[in-house]
């Protein structure tokens, strides 16, 4: 990107709150016009990265620049940015055309008097061209008189929006504007938002958790995960070609698999040798992903010698497609096809080369995209459940005496079923001879000397893997038992809290 067309730059920034890291060495550069938005579970830190931008935070290292001039240090008023937050907050006791008047009726901008430098209010017909305009904009030209309280939802977002673009900002930054709305009309204001966009020219960043509306609006996700950028890339880039698999699983349906290399362009999952087109090492265990309308079904009477053979288990009819599970031994494995075919039905499982994304293994960090939270508040990974601390998912939360989060607003929350991202520290997992000691129990699959200590693989009965380091010597084929403390489970929730609520 050239430098005149980059508008926000974001240089090695760092939010740390009450020692914790919650934006960690940020680097984005966003192109003027452009539609980037933030997308990561609750408490990835999307917001505060918004808020850094906005002025309403400061870093506590890194620079923000705009227009290639650091505003780290400048105010949220003298920022061109206006933000649209979630909950709208209308002055509920003005009409539309005052709400979105308010500002300007305030504003002063710099003018002459008797030939000397001076500032002056806004003449009434200047305001009535600006708001107008910001109200055809979001489609709501003959709404002036209306009173909010007789708007819907959609409507007084739509007033919260004008509010934010009458002020002519160079930046608009939207933290979840369509969270509130039911999902009719969410479907609804993100065409709608994205035609404001194309009317308006400015550059929008827009924040939220839900991967569909990243992936139909933007031209640019950032995926984030625990402060990090996981990766940057248009909505097409991030779909097929995830870098790791918490992107894979993130931003849609997909088969997840650990694997093997077993030999140039072949990778073994499945128990089955497929061709591949991503050239990794000989015996490098890597994840890959097989999207669901890539995998290819053929019904058989017996099982097929050289192809992968399974039983569909379920079968759900979508409108235009079915949803089909097919067991494989062990494993699941998800597929999306318009052919009409039985629970029961024995099929070979074939995917193409270029379907098959192989990506490097996250040695860092054990990462269980398919975990859930049982009826005793334990996670489970794979069919095993572990004690951890739930109230991480909801930041001053505490758990009443029924097992219900508390949140600090007094709202109650059942998590039982709550699907959860878990991630475990190599360091974090104690390993212990002999079955039945720990959490779980297993089997050493691989051992790698690490140059100062090992990094063992464990491999449980339902084929969950758990990496750890060591430094102690074990050998492949041990059979053990693994224990981890609830406090190093990290917890992720997928989708909204909101989602658990009860009354
Ligand atoms: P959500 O989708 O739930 O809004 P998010 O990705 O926007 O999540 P942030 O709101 O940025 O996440 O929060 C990131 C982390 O920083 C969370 O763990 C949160 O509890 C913490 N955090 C945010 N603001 C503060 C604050 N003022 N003081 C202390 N911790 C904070």
């Amino acid at each position: 990107m050239s430098k005149e067309n980059c508008i926000i730059s974001l240089q090695g920034v760092n939010k740390v709150f009450d020692g914790t890291t919650v934006v960690d060495n940020f680097n984005l550069d966003i192109t003027k016009g452009e539609f980037v938005t933030f997308l990561g579970p609750s408490g990835c830190g999307k917001t505060t990265t918004l808020r850094m931008i906005a002025g309403f935070e400061t870093p506590t290292s890194g620079k923000i620049l705009l227009n290639g001039e650091d505003i780290t240090k400048i105010p949220p008023h003298k920022r061109p940015i206006n933000t649209v937050f979630q909950r709208y907050a209308l002055f509920p006791h003005l009409d539309v055309y005052d709400n979105v008047a308010f500002g300007l009726k305030l504003k002063k901008i710099p003018c002459e008097k008797k030939g000397k430098p001076a500032f002056r209010h806004l003449t009434a017909k200047e305001i009535d061209e600006k708001v107008a305009h910001a109200l055809e904009i979001v489609d709501l030209d003959e709404f002036e008189d209306r009173d909010i309280s007789t708007l819907s939802g959609g409507q007084q977002q739509r007033v919260a929006i004008a509010r934010a673009i009458v002020n002519e900002p160079e930046i608009l930054l939207l933290d979840e504007p369509l969270g509130a709305l039911d999902l009719k009309m969410r479907k609804d204001m993100q065409i709608e938002l994205k035609e404001m966009h194309k009317k308006l020219g400015i550059t929008f960043i827009y924040v939220t958790h839900d991967q569909e509306e990243a992936l139909t609006m933007s031209d640019t996700i950032v995926v984030m995960k625990s402060g990090e950028i996981q990766q940057v890339g248009t909505p097409i880039d991030i779909y097929n070609e995830p870098v790791n698999a918490f992107v894979a699983d993130f931003i849609g349906e997909s088969n997840i698999y650990n694997a093997t290399m077993a030999g140039k362009l072949k990778v073994r999952f499945l128990n089955h040798v497929f061709d591949c087109i991503d050239d990794f090492p000989v015996n490098e265990k890597v994840d890959v992903v097989v999207r669901p309308e890539d995998v290819i079904l053929t019904v058989v009477k017996e099982p097929s010698k050289d192809k992968v053979t399974g039983k569909i288990v379920t079968k759900v009819f979508k409108g235009v497609h079915y949803e089909y599970l097919v067991q494989v031994g062990k494993a699941e494995v998800e597929c999306r096809d318009t052919k009409d075919r039985n629970v029961g039905d024995l099929v070979t499982v074939e995917v193409e080369p270029e379907n098959i994304q192989i990506m490097k293994k996250d040695v860092t960090n054990n990462i269980y995209t398919e975990a859930w939270i049982n009826n005793k508040n334990q996670v489970v990974i794979g069919e095993d459940p572990f004690d951890c601390d739930v109230t991480k998912l909801l930041k001053d939360s505490t758990l009443s005496e029924d097992g219900y989060l508390i949140g600090p607003d007094g709202k109650k929350y059942d998590l039982n079923d709550a699907d959860v991202i878990a991630e475990i520290g190599l360091d974090k997992i104690e390993m212990i001879d002999g079955f039945d000691n720990g959490d779980t129990n297993g089997e050493i699959v691989s051992v790698v000397y690490k140059g100062d200590h090992y990094q063992v693989m464990v491999r449980t009965d339902d084929e969950e893997d758990f990496i750890l380091d060591t430094p102690y010597t074990w050998n492949e084929g041990d059979q053990v038992s693994i224990k981890v403390l609830p406090q190093d489970i990290k917890l992720m929730l997928k989708g909204d809290i909101a989602k658990y609520e009860v009354e």
